[in-house]
């Protein structure tokens, strides 16, 4: 049996806990440089905002609907990230953190797990603050599947029995209660079906998950894929996906991996760190994006009761987005080392790459480093920059300036401060 917590507009959410004047408002999360949006409130999806749609189409209802709209604020949800994952990840003995908002959790055996979820997600809600909703089924599709219904019944009422709402678990459903859930989910909505496979089946006259689950293995693994079909046992009821063996989400890529026995040594972390910003950046070229940010978590095991207790995370922003491996590992080695304290019994590690980019967009940047570069031109060049247009028009960012000087010089105007990783941006209750 498999469960899935995952955050409800995750972005929005980790905002609306530093500024409750947000709840029950639209809200949208802008991409760096304040593109295009990556995370949506409820509010706004009903406003018609799509996910990735441009900021300039919707601009317009910051007026007419009181959208609010925010900067994209990586530091503080890897943070709440690695919260969440520590708390959901007393469901169960094991633990998949499968993007920044969402983790698989193995909890065969786990008794009266429908009961559990629910206490571990008032947990969730009332430690940290985000609404999660949790799927619970015997396969990670149905787990996936499960959690989309309890988003649902929650969202909309109607959509789903209400006893679905906020946790769903379809492993104690009788056969002809799940087919009707089943048949209520549109196939678009099953993980693993993309678009150009949806059409595909669309085409061949199906419309639900059920549909679906009703084709034969062998006919989809001969007309489609060997990936489709395992969705289709998947759907069976048939694990065919095992924890830390999925495919890369689409907003953020993570890999992560409990380790088979504690770690203790930074060198042992620097060396399980290095392979898996390895194969996160791999997936990353795969897929045609750039990494604006990454992520670096190390935990211990809540259950090694006898072991000190040590969670941290830290993201990092990259100087320019990038794909590649060495760069990362780099940022990946520095990070780990910022966050790492000896004596602690080590169970878990993990990279994530955010802020996640096409590579045929980039951001326009003269490479001054670059080897055998003409300063002297350069500096001509300078000077008469400052003369035309004033002192100070073009001048080296690096003078004076902290970590955080880069940050604001991009257009990030609305980012909210990095209220649980700054002493100096702490939220203050009372003035
Ligand atoms: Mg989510």
């Amino acid at each position: 049996m498999y469960a899935l917590v995952d955050g409800n507009n995750f972005y929005v959410s980790c905002e609306r806990v530093f500024r409750p004047s947000l709840q029950g408002r639209p809200v949208v999360v802008l991409s760096n440089n304040d593109g295009c949006a990556i995370a949506r409130s409820n509010e706004a999806k009903a406003l018609g905002i799509g996910m990735g749609q441009p900021y300039h189409e919707f601009r317009r209802l910051e007026g007419d609907a009181g959208l609010v709209t925010l900067s994209a604020n990586f530091t503080l949800y890897g943070d709440m990230s690695t919260r969440l994952m520590s708390i959901a990840a007393g469901l169960g003995p094991e633990q998949e953190i499968y993007s920044i908002d969402e983790s698989f959790v193995g909890v065969a055996g786990v008794p009266a797990i429908t009961r559990r979820a629910h206490l571990v997600r008032e947990r969730l809600l009332q430690w940290i603050g985000v609404p999660c909703g949790i799927g619970i089924g015997p396969t990670k599709t149905l787990a996936k599947l499960a959690n989309h219904v309890a988003k649902s019944a929650d969202r909309k009422p109607g959509s789903y029995p209400g006893e679905f709402a906020r946790v769903a678990n379809l492993g104690e459903l009788p056969a002809s209660d799940l087919d009707a859930v089943l048949a209520a989910t549109e196939l678009g909505d099953v993980w693993g079906i993309g678009r150009r496979i949806g059409e595909q089946l669309r085409a061949a006259g199906l419309r639900t998950a059920l549909d679906v689950a009703r084709l034969d293995p062998a006919t989809v693994r001969r007309r489609w894929s060997v990936v489709l079909e395992r969705t289709v046992r998947e759907l069976q009821g048939q694990p065919c996906i095992q924890l830390e063996d999925a495919a890369a989400a689409k907003k953020e890529i993570a890999c992560t991996r409990s380790f088979g026995r504690t770690i203790q040594r930074l060198q042992d972390l620097q060396e399980a760190v290095t392979e898996f910003v390895g194969r996160a950046a791999e997936k990353l070229r795969r897929q045609e994006s750039l990494a604006g940010q990454l992520l670096v978590f190390i935990h211990t095991s809540p259950f090694r009761r006898q072991d000190r207790q040590y969670a941290r995370s830290i993201t990092v922003p990259l100087r320019r987005p990038t794909a590649d491996t060495l760069h990362l590992a780099d940022v990946a080695i520095t990070a780990l080392q910022a966050i790492y304290r000896p004596g602690y019994n080590y169970a878990k590690a993990g990279v994530m790459l955010l802020d996640l980019q096409d590579q045929a967009v980039k951001q326009g940047e003269l490479d001054l480093d670059e080897p055998g570069a003409d300063r002297g031109r350069l500096m001509a060049a300078m000077d008469a920059i400052n003369r035309r247009h004033g002192r100070g028009a073009v001048h080296a960012a690096s003078a004076g300036t902290t970590g955080d000087r880069r940050e604001w010089a991009m257009r990030q105007q609305r980012r909210t401060p990095h209220y649980t990783t700054d002493w100096r941006q702490l939220p203050i209750a009372r003035a």
